[in-house]
């Protein structure tokens, strides 16, 4: 199966991504980690990334593109499943994507805008594995510590206040006529999630599960 993950930043998209995943075997591409990781790495594509990412902006769709389309055509994505997490975030991604892989579905995730706010602001993320965990919602066992890896848990530079404002306005502009565009292809199925996940995953992956096996919750 091929899925793509849409909803606004902060909206819990990367949580349920890893999720899913794990439940059906599939692998995990989320552009926003790759280029992280190549920031990290000093590579060039992160040199090239870093500046638009800071600033809350998209990288340009030619880079992100290629990006992605190298990634697809390695074999572990010829042979299995995948979930495409942050990709494509314009239209005319979602276009270049449609020309070099058919995807089976799109689950657009939505929370309501206070809620969107606070994941935002609360997010902290693995230096190390780059596993996702919440200073409320999604508490570490040991305070600052991935319990995945044992690495050091961050503040994203773009999950700071003036950023995060900008990354809505982006996601606003040029990612929501997404939703639009694969309703029309009939691929589209959307699922409101707005309850803490710490408290209520089960309940949250009952219902994300059903919406990908049965299109209800
Ligand atoms: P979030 O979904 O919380 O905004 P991501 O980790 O998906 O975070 O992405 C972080 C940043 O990486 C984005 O704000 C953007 O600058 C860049 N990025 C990720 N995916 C894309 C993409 N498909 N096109 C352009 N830029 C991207
Ligand atoms: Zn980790």
């Amino acid at each position: 199966m091929k899925i793509i993950a849409l909803g606004s930043p902060g909206v819990g998209k990367g949580t349920y991504a890893t999720e899913i995943v794990q439940k059906y075997g599939m692998l995990h591409i989320s552009t926003g980690q790759i280029f992280r990781e190549n920031i990290k790495g000093g590579t060039e594509l992160g040199l090239k990334a870093k500046g638009y990412i800071d600033a809350g902006k998209l990288v340009p769709d030619e880079v992100t593109i290629d990006l992605v389309k190298d990634r697809l055509g390695k074999d572990d994505c010829k042979n299995g499943g995948f979930l495409l997490d942050g990709f494509p975030r314009t239209i005319p991604q979602a276009e270049a994507l449609s020309g070099f892989c058919e995807m089976d579905m799109v689950i657009n995730f939505k929370a309501d805008p206070e809620v969107i706010i606070q994941r935002l602001s609360g997010r902290r993320v693995c230096k190390k594995c780059g596993a996702t965990f919440h200073a409320v919602n999604i508490k570490p066992k040991q305070e600052g510590i991935c319990d995945a890896c044992g690495g050091e848990l961050y503040q994203r530079d773009d999950d700071k206040p003036e950023a995060i404002k900008q990354r809505l306005i982006v996601y606003e502009e040029q990612t929501a006529p997404l939703i639009g565009y694969y309703k029309e292809k009939g691929i589209l199925k959307e699922i409101t999630i707005n309850e803490d996940f710490g408290n209520y995953k089960a309940e949250i992956m009952g219902r994300i599960f059903d919406l990908i096996e049965n299109g209800t919750e």
